[in-house]
């Protein structure tokens, strides 16, 4: 067909390829780009355009003349549509992979790296059951309080109390906390008006141990009945060991207030990952899928290759996992992390598994290089000899690159959760001397459309 194209008319395409938002690609003749939700690369489709702009165009599934290979029916979730995180959820989870690789390619073609090499993803198989975190926002629908998701961009509670992603004891224990709040006259917070009770309800479980923590955020200091609440909830779930509150009394978007406080059982969560031993408070970041983190954090050791002799900076370190799995590996290990719940988990951690080679610092790491001066005037300089960054999406800062090029750290590992930031920073290191190694996503996240990386760089002539 060769256009011109109006909004509303019906076309034949055929899909090319699939984004990270898991919208199908194709091409009008003219070389616009069209997006079209549901669809699979390998569809050959009949669509409506809904919108119509000078380079790219969204069309609407109408027909599907012949169905891809890639597709997949999978009709266990109810709220899919609605949530939208399960981006893949109608792809063959082998085609997920090959798109999550692509992506990440073009992410370094995008960033003037088109000669880094991506490796196919690595992968624990298990597409489902693997997130050990989750936060369900509540409110109040026909029957009473509901817990779910947001829908795609909206602040609209969508039930999805059973989410395939979850551990099913997830969806037991919102089942539980509604159930609890109707008896109670326990309200669901309206953003609305500001008014209500309960918020969201924050569900943490150790894979490696089956205990779980539960955080119920309140527009408030205190719930209806708390006591009886802590009772009920540990006499029908033995498998939690820690009830908190958390309080969020602000009108914002942020889920998770500043206050906690423990209303049973222990503080922290404990868990075991790679073979470690790990305590985690509520506001300390940890990998959502135990499994896969395994995967990565072999990755990044052997990526490392470490001999036992090395001094191994850890930054953006969180609760001290990937300097702690590799502890037993380095002469000494330094983490830096800006939570400071996460620094005290992280020496809790340390000492935990009797190491005594460690040490963590509460700052940002862009200043690692004054964090530093306390334990060089204790220690003489540290001369880190393998750098660890595992910063959050929005990736690091060139202040961190330009210390570690200055230091001539021999070589950074760097593992990401965000490919475009990652390889925004890869063009910097690279500038700044350094050679980037391939690289290998890590599906931390399968069916969603987010790929976790890891990949070496090193200091050329080192
Ligand atoms: N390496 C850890 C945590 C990675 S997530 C793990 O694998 O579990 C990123 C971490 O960076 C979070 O713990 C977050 O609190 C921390 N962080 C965010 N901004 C930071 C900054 N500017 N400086 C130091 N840490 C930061």
């Amino acid at each position: 067909m060769n256009g011109p194209f109006v909004k509303n008319s019906v076309i034949p395409l055929e899909i090319t390829d699939l984004n990270n938002l898991g919208f199908g690609v194709g091409h009008l003749v003219d070389g616009r780009t069209v997006f079209v939700k549901g669809a699979v690369t390998g569809d050959s489709c009949e669509v409506r355009l809904i919108k119509i702009a000078s380079t790219y165009c969204v069309g609407r599934l109408e027909t599907l003349l012949r169905a891809s290979p890639h597709r997949l029916e999978d009709d266990t979730c109810t709220a899919a549509d609605a949530c939208g995180g399960c981006v893949y959820r109608h792809v063959a989870y082998a085609h997920e992979l090959a798109c999550k690789r692509s992506y990440v390619e073009h992410a370094f073609r995008k960033a003037g790296l088109p000669d880094v090499t991506v490796l196919p993803v690595r992968t624990t198989g298990r597409v489902s059951g693997y997130r050990n975190k989750a936060l369900y926002p509540v409110k109040v629908g026909k029957t009473g309080m509901i817990a779910g998701f947001y829908a795609r961009k909206t602040h609209e509670v969508v039930a999805a109390a059973h989410c395939a992603l979850a551990p099913e004891i997830f969806g037991e224990i919102l089942g539980f906390v509604c159930g609890f709040c109707d008896s109670h006259g326990i309200t669901a917070y309206e953003e609305s008006t500001g008014k209500g009770l309960l918020r969201h309800v924050y569900l943490r479980y150790a894979e490696g141990t089956g205990e779980v923590m539960v955080t119920l955020v309140l527009n408030g200091d205190k719930l209806p009945g708390e006591a009886e609440f802590v009772r009920a909830l540990t006499g029908r779930f033995p498998s939690v060991v820690s009830v908190y509150i958390n309080q969020n009394t602000q009108n914002t978007n942020v889920v998770l207030g500043d206050r906690y406080r423990l209303l049973l059982g222990k503080p922290h969560l404990s868990d075991i990952l790679c073979g470690k031993k790990f305590s985690l408070s509520p506001d300390s970041f940890y990998q959502v899928n135990h499994d896969a983190a395994e995967l990565l954090y072999g990755l990044a050791a052997e990526k490392a290759g470490l001999t036992g002799e090395e001094t191994l900076l850890d930054l953006y370190c969180g609760a001290g996992t990937i300097g702690i799995s590799m502890a037993d590996r380095a002469r000494r290990v330094i983490g830096v992390e800006i939570v400071p719940g996460a620094v005290r988990c992280a020496e809790e951690n340390a000492a935990m598994n009797g190491l005594s080679n460690t040490a963590f610092y509460c700052g940002d790491a862009s200043d690692t290089e004054k964090l530093l001066a306390a334990a060089e005037a204790a220690e003489g300089t540290l001369s880190p000899d393998v750098v660890i960054i595992d910063p959050p999406r929005k990736g690091t800062t060139p202040e961190l690159i330009s210390f570690l090029a200055c230091r001539e750290v021999p070589k950074i590992v760097y593992v990401s959760c965000d490919p475009d930031t990652l390889a925004r920073d890869c063009a910097l290191f690279r500038e700044a001397g350094y050679r980037i190694g391939e690289v290998t996503p890590v599906d931390l996240f399968p069916r969603t459309g987010h790929v976790e990386n890891v990949v070496l760089l090193t200091r050329e002539n080192a």
